[in-house]
């Protein structure tokens, strides 16, 4: 009997409950070990009866008298007297008649667990759990682990299977290197198994749960370790760093870069060139020349740098800029965003960016058919493109690059395994990657989950920059709402309406378009567009381009619009059901305003009257975003921070990723493994990280 044998080879299991298990996603023993109670109730303490108090209680005692009436059709009440030697209580079940066969031995004692209340015009206990002291209690009596019962199952029932396995629980392998277990004061894995499934004290149970944490944590850091590793062991393309070049560049921009984003780009150009000698200090306000350069170096490990910074902190430019440096070492860059839109956006910034350079950009999605597409083909594969934008398009087996350099990827996280492999397949070696996110990473995800990957942060807006004006706004003052966003379009600005899914069952369609009715009825003498996922590509990018060119006024819109896109003369942006959207999502959605020299000003409509939730409060309070993801990481508990996540597979079940004190221990751990032992001894361990290192994406 092992963790791979089938629940239904189990003695005591019959072919109904392995049925009932299998339809809950329970196949193997594993698959329930592994299945982790959501909370606990106590019910260890034994009160007597003479001194029982409403709440759930635990009584030892024996039954006196029990029998079964019905009150109505199909309803039939069990109510029996239970004695201690301090009193009598009386306990009630409602179709459970064989409780009568199961208590019906006057001299045997059991343990009743269950609510103690006033009921029916008297004290009793309501369907109380109730088993033979002499048999080992499992539903009563004991710290009961609480299961969640969304697969369908009982609570009752999953115990009742666990108690079966708890001989194979006790002997459950250990999984961390012995070394570590000790170093670090855990239970074994065995023990925090039963220590998690059947505590004897609260102690205990806190005890397995740091264990459990410990080494989701560990694998975790541990993979993100090793990913770097690999990432130091593989040679990249050398892009010499060309100082006058740059400078030129830079100085024809139609603006002056932040510090911060001179300081990205110094971390980025310099990853392009390994080959020099990054000096320590900078100069203030310009691109300072390396002591040394050698142009022609063979190239150091390739860039695996997330560029992060606030909406609007100018991230564009930065990867514009980079990409400029990689086309004058003849290599091709490719950029790639969440949405067609972005896209499209991105391609247009970069085209005027980049053309009066010689640099050549193309737009590659999936809207570019047939002839156009194939012409499209040839002049990637030719190299006379320099620069592709596009989708995830871009990265089709058909598409073939001449000497792809350098990969950009806008609002994701992270690159993962199997993406970096679709990378190697297009490119004679590791192309440079940067990733841009403008959902700042808390500090703690920056050391854990995002270990492996260099980080740049842009942490100051563009000068001149106006704080958005934020405020909470009540559902039932939308008169006065919709007078202020007049105002503001009489002034020539616009704005965004953005509505969320109420329901399941209301498509984002149907939404939309419910708003796009009110707002057009409302403002009858402006132009309303609407933007929602399901339009098709062509008419999605009509729209934005309408708005963007100023041929709309109001652009009622799904969180479609949530990512990247950027039309400085928007100034108002209403998000209706506010407290429906994450606080990363609010500030996201905040940031398409406040981008140009206007004063804006963000409205978060509430669903009802009353007092709005700290989400909401602190949206209003901060335009911060590195502040803003700190609090949601705070604000999620330990289960949820991930709740939102599409397609990464970390699914830390226990660790809480804001327990520093942990992390920094499985930190230590990870060093100390890399150090000194080989994963290759430890399957299991081995197939954990390989987990967490196919992590793609976090969103
Ligand atoms: P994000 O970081 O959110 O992707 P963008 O790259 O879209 O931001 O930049 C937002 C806007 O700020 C763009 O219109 C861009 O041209 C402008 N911008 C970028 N850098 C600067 C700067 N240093 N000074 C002024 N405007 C800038
Ligand atoms: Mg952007």
């Amino acid at each position: 009997m092992d963790l791979d044998s089938e629940l239904s080879s189990i003695k005591g299991i019959g072919p109904k409950t392995a049925e009932k298990l299998a339809a809950a996603g329970f196949v193997t023993v594993g698959d329930v070990i592994d299945f982790l109670p959501r909370t606990y109730e106590d019910y260890s303490i034994v009160t007597p009866i003479a001194k029982l108090r409403p709440g759930k209680v635990t009584v030892r005692a024996q039954v006196e008298k029990i029998s079964t009436r019905n009150i109505r059709w199909r309803m039939r009440v069990t109510t029996a007297t239970l004695a201690d030697e301090t009193g009598k209580v009386q306990a009630v079940w409602f179709n459970q008649y064989y409780r009568e066969t199961q208590l019906k031995n006057p001299n045997e004692e059991f343990y009743f667990s269950g609510e103690f209340g006033f009921k029916n015009g008297r004290y009793q206990l309501t369907s109380p759990s109730a088993e033979a002291v002499k048999d080992l209690p499992v539903q009563t009596g004991r710290i009961l682990p609480i299961y969640p019962a969304a697969k369908g199952l009982k609570p009752s029932l999953t115990r009742s299977v666990l108690n079966k396995l708890r001989p194979i629980i006790t002997m459950l392998p250990e999984t961390l290197p012995a070394e570590i277990v000790k170093e670090q004061k855990l239970l074994s894995r065995g023990e925090a198994m039963l220590g998690l499934h059947f505590p004897e004290s609260k102690r205990q149970a806190d005890a397995a749960r740091e264990r459990l944490a410990f080494e989701e944590l560990f694998e975790l850091l541990l993979a993100s370790r090793l990913n770097k590793q690999e990432n130091s062991k593989l040679k990249g393309f050398h892009i010499p760093f060309d100082q006058e070049k740059i400078k030129e560049f830079v100085g024809k921009l139609p603006f002056k870069l932040t510090n911060s984003q001179r300081r990205a780009l110094w971390d980025i150009l310099c990853d392009l060139d390994k080959d020099s000698e990054k000096p320590s200090n900078l100069t203030k306000n310009e691109i300072v020349i390396p002591k040394r350069v050698r142009p022609f170096g063979d190239g150091g490990s390739p860039m695996n740098r997330l560029l992060q910074g606030d909406v609007g902190s100018g991230k564009t430019v930065v990867a514009g800029v980079a990409a400029y440096q990689a086309s004058l070492a003849g290599f091709q860059s490719a950029i790639m965003a969440p949405t067609e839109i972005l896209a499209t956006q991105h391609a247009e910034t970069l085209n005027k960016l980049l053309t009066p350079f010689g640099v050549k950009v193309a737009l590659l999605t999936g809207s570019v058919k047939g002839e156009a597409r194939t012409e499209l083909y040839k002049q990637i594969a030719s190299g006379e493109v320099d620069v592709v934008v596009g989708t995830h398009a871009l990265f089709q087996k058909d598409v073939k690059f001449k000497n792809l350099g350098f990969v950009v990827i806008d609002e994701q996280h992270r690159f993962g395994v199997e993406q970096r492999q679709m990378l190697l397949a297009k490119s004679s070696r590791m192309p440079h990657l940067l990733s841009m996110t403008a959902t700042p990473i808390p500090r703690s995800l920056q050391l854990t989950v995002f270990g492996d990957l260099d980080i740049s942060t842009l942490n100051e807006l563009p000068a001149g920059r106006k704080k958005i004006e934020t405020k909470i706004w009540s559902p039932n003052k939308r008169a006065e709402l919709y007078d202020l966003v007049r105002e503001q379009l009489v002034a020539g600005r616009q704005a965004y309406v953005v509505v969320p899914l109420i329901e399941e069952s209301e498509t984002e369609k149907v939404a939309a378009e419910t708003k796009f009715k009110e707002i057009s009825k409302k403002f009858k003498e402006f132009k309303v567009g609407m933007l929602h996922g399901k339009l098709p590509a062509n008419e999605k990018e009509k729209v934005m381009r309408d708005f963007a060119e100023h041929k709309v006024d109001i652009l009622v819109a799904t969180t479609v619009v949530e990512v990247g896109v950027d039309v400085p003369n928007a100034t108002v942006m209403i998000i209706e059901n506010a407290d429906r959207f994450g606080l990363a999502q609010l500030h996201q959605l905040r940031g398409r305003v406040g981008r140009g020299e206007h004063q804006s000003y963000c409205y978060l409509v509430t669903t009802e009257s009353g007092r709005p939730t700290r989400r909401l409060r602190e949206v209003e309070k901060s335009n911060d975003g590195f502040y803003l993801s700190e609090i949601d990481l705070q604000l999620r508990g330990p289960g949820e921070i991930y709740g939102t996540m599409q397609h990464g597979e970390l699914n830390l079940q226990i660790a809480n990723l804001a327990d520093t004190r942990l992390v920094a221990r499985a930190a230590k751990s990870a060093d100390w493994f890399i150090a000194n032992d080989n994963l290759a001894k430890y399957p299991e361990l081995q197939q954990s990280v390989l987990k967490y290192q196919r992590l793609t994406t976090l969103n």
